[in-house]
């Protein structure tokens, strides 16, 4: 079979390859030794942030070899703060890791809606709209998650930085990795764990456009010294089709800063430069003079560290072909708006590396987490509407009510009324399987 190479537009794997049942069997083999053939005991992680170190803690764990290879030269730190809540706290738990973890929470205290002038119409409890629960959920630095994980697994698992799958070709005994470095290896399966923008996606599945669902908004995120005496507390001003927010956590380092606007169609359909992102972030900022607007455009424009995406989400029909399956952002990118990205690598790695230590054959592992996962994961990608209309509403008229909304919630209950809507009953609506 010809390896698909990156550039390539032909895939190794061809349509999606046929699940084999027990019955469709090798019938010169033994049940047995097909079952240890077929056996996962070789793994390949595309991705060391959040899902790639959480599978490989699990399939460590069940006596798997596993090597993890991710792009950056080392491990990044630090980073803007993620939720990590409902299931996915049961799947933290079950590694050991939740004391460790909750010692790094950040512990917003409040949101604070402002207006032009700054002055603050509503601050109010953030689990008031997260539907989050307090003292039990993980606000955490995205990089403290990875830290975290990868301390737990870096004398188990063979980490290979600075390096990204080149070509992979699949056969009947495993799939042959040419990296960008050169190097090459076997493995009995591969996982690509690299987010949104996955290269294992691309490599096996096709082009990101094909699943990528466009929520329609781009943001950009740069820190930004903390001159405003914020402490564990975030401050936001949204004009129509638009948010402006910092977002400052509890160690005394600069505050987060995020710009984010609408956009009717996904600026990465073509390349863009650095420079592309920033004229496109302070064009569409143009003319707001309200709040600290001018001095955020002004900082985005300098940023060292800006980071700027589309608020997308993943949607495949299918996530594995053959020996190569999709994990975390990489399969079913929930996005920012959402919430609940984290939570759901954490909990897809959890069941990913459970079925395959139990399942006989790494297709009926694959076709399992994928039924297991997918209703949970569909459900919370849908909470991105809820996230809309909270962050950015569309219209002036919107706003105001959003806002006069949070003035009661603010005024009823010193702004912890918790909403009543069942996001909270989403992020807990998977059961975890207990895989021993
Ligand atoms: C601003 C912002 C706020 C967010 N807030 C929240 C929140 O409050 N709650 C929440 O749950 N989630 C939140 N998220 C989402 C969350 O960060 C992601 O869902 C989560 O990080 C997904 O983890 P992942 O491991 O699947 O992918 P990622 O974290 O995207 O990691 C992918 C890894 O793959 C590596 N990689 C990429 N390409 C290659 C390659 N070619 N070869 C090798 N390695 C590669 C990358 O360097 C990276 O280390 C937020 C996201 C953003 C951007």
């Amino acid at each position: 079979m010809k390896p698909w190479r990156r550039g390539s537009t032909e895939s190794p794997f061809g349509s999606r390859t046929a699940k084999r049942s027990w019955n469709d069997r090798p019938q010169n083999k033994t049940g047995l030794q097909d079952m240890c053939e077929r056996a996962v005991k070789t793994v390949l992680i595309s991705g060391a942030s959040i899902a790639g170190p959480a599978l490989a803690f699990w399939l460590a764990r069940y006596g798997i070899d596993v090597t993890v290879v991710e792009k950056a030269s080392s491990l990044r730190g630090g980073g803007y703060p993620v939720d990590v809540r409902g299931t996915a706290i049961e799947a933290v738990e079950r590694m050991g890791l939740y004391a460790q973890m909750r010692a790094a929470h950040v512990d917003t205290q409040s949101i604070g809606f402002v207006e032009a002038n700054g002055a603050v119409v509503a601050k109010i409890d953030p689990e008031a709209i997260t539907g989050g629960v307090r003292g039990k959920d993980i606000e955490i630095r995205r990089g403290e998650i990875a830290t975290t994980l990868y301390t737990a697994t870096k004398d188990t698992t063979n980490y290979k930085f600075n390096d990204s799958i080149d070509a992979l070709q699949e056969h009947a005994d495993g799939v042959n990795v040419t990296f960008v470095s050169g190097e090459t290896g076997t493995y009995d399966i591969v996982i690509g764990a690299d987010g949104l923008h996955s290269n294992t996606r691309a490599l096996v599945f096709g082009h990101e456009s094909q699943f990528e669902r466009y929520i329609g908004y781009c943001f950009a995120g740069f820190t930004i010294p903390n001159t405003f005496g914020l402490d564990r507390g975030a401050l936001a001003y949204a004009l129509p089709g638009k948010n402006a927010v910092i977002y400052a956590t509890n160690d005394g380092g600069p505050a987060f800063a995020f710009l984010v606007f609408k956009y009717p169609t996904s600026p990465f359909r073509k390349s863009l430069t650095d420079a592309d992102k920033r004229d496109l972030t302070a064009r569409m900022f143009e003319g707001v003079n309200g709040w600290i607007v001018p001095q955020m455009v002004g900082a985005m424009r300098t940023a060292k560290d800006l980071f700027f995406d589309s608020v997308s989400q993943i949607y495949m029909p299918v996530w594995s072909k053959g020996r190569v399956v999709l994990a975390g952002d990489a399969a079913h990118a929930t996005s920012f708006m959402s919430g609940q990205g984290s939570s759901m690598a954490l909990v897809g790695a959890y069941v990913l590396a459970g079925e395959i230590a139990t399942k006989a054959d790494y297709s009926s592992a694959f076709e399992s987490y994928e039924k297991l996962v997918r209703p949970f994961v569909e459900m919370n990608q849908a909470l991105v509407d809820k996230g809309k209309r909270t962050m950015i509403p569309d219209t002036q008229e919107e706003i105001d009510a959003r806002n006069e909304m949070f003035r009661k919630m603010a005024a009823e209950a010193g702004g912890k009324v918790l909403e009543k809507d069942s996001s909270r009953l989403i992020h807990s609506a998977l059961t975890l399987a207990d895989y021993g």
